[in-house]
């Protein structure tokens, strides 16, 4: 599944976003543990976490304190990230014990999807080094995770251009945004493991003008090529003209219910 995150303030807010997220989370099977590949943590290698206690990372400034004091206490699984660097062989992550935790990319969603906090968390970092097919490819090894009860789920947003963005129009999309988002719907529907052709879309450089929050989406492409061939947009939406909030699903999430 990828979710459009917006906003840090999504996390203490209720809006049409935050309420589709906590029905997903009632409606889904519920997962075992949840792998979250985040926006926010784009650095030069490939890592996942292996902690057993991930701590919550409040990676952002100018926010109210509120959210500064949120805390998402879910544990990690260190077997599952075990697990997933077997998956992803030949390819080597390195197992991160000290380094990061739980950042608001995988909160900000977790918050209203499993407010409990009570599955296990843990999150794989983008490697900001690679081409784009290797996201993709890497999201290729992930997707037997899906058969084992684990939820993947990439947090980002296809558009996201924060200089452009206009404050004062939370519910509105400009027309490039719009066109790019539609362009990459089509791709995800019809052949989810080309999804890197959109780079040619006249809208690419506008909408992505950095990879790092168009890039989860590379994997849930990979995991869907792997699956069903296709995935389905859902919460098409558009929020202060330059940020898509679109979400998609891969069949109907994780196969298993296993608790
Ligand atoms: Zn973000």
């Amino acid at each position: 599944m990828f979710i459009g995150h917006g906003s840090p303030m999504n996390t203490l807010e209720s809006n049409q976003y935050t309420r589709t997220w906590e029905a997903l989370g009632k409606n889904l099977p519920r997962p075992r543990a949840i792998l979250c590949i985040s926006a926010h943590w784009f650095i030069g290698s490939t890592v996942v976490t292996a902690m057993p206690d991930p701590r919550t990372i409040h990676d952002f400034y100018g926010f109210p304190q509120a959210l500064f004091d949120y805390e998402y206490p879910a544990s990690g699984a260190p077997d599952l990230a075990k697990r997933i660097a077997e998956l992803i062989k030949p390819d080597w992550i390195g197992l991160d014990q000290d380094q990061w935790g739980l950042d608001h990319g995988t909160w900000s969603i977790l918050a209203h999807m499993f407010p409990e906090a009570d599955i296990p968390v843990v999150q794989l970092s983008i490697n900001a080094m690679k081409p784009f097919d290797y996201h993709v490819r890497i999201g290729r090894a992930l997707a037997p995770l899906r058969d084992e009860g684990v939820l993947i789920l990439g947090s980002g947003n296809v558009v996201h251009n924060l200089r452009l963005i206009q404050w004062r129009r939370p519910e509105y999309g400009e027309d490039w945004a719009v066109d790019f988002d539609q362009a990459v719907i089509d791709q995800i529907a019809a052949d989810p493991g080309k999804l890197g052709q959109v780079v040619s879309h006249p809208g690419f450089s506008r909408a992505v003008p950095t990879p790092d929050h168009f890039l989860p989406l590379a994997y849930i492409a990979g995991v869907a090529t792997e699956g069903e061939g296709t995935a389905k947009a859902f919460l098409q939406s558009y929020t202060m003209g330059s940020l898509s909030m679109t979400c998609f699903q891969v069949g109907d999430g994780p196969r298993v219910n296993q608790t």
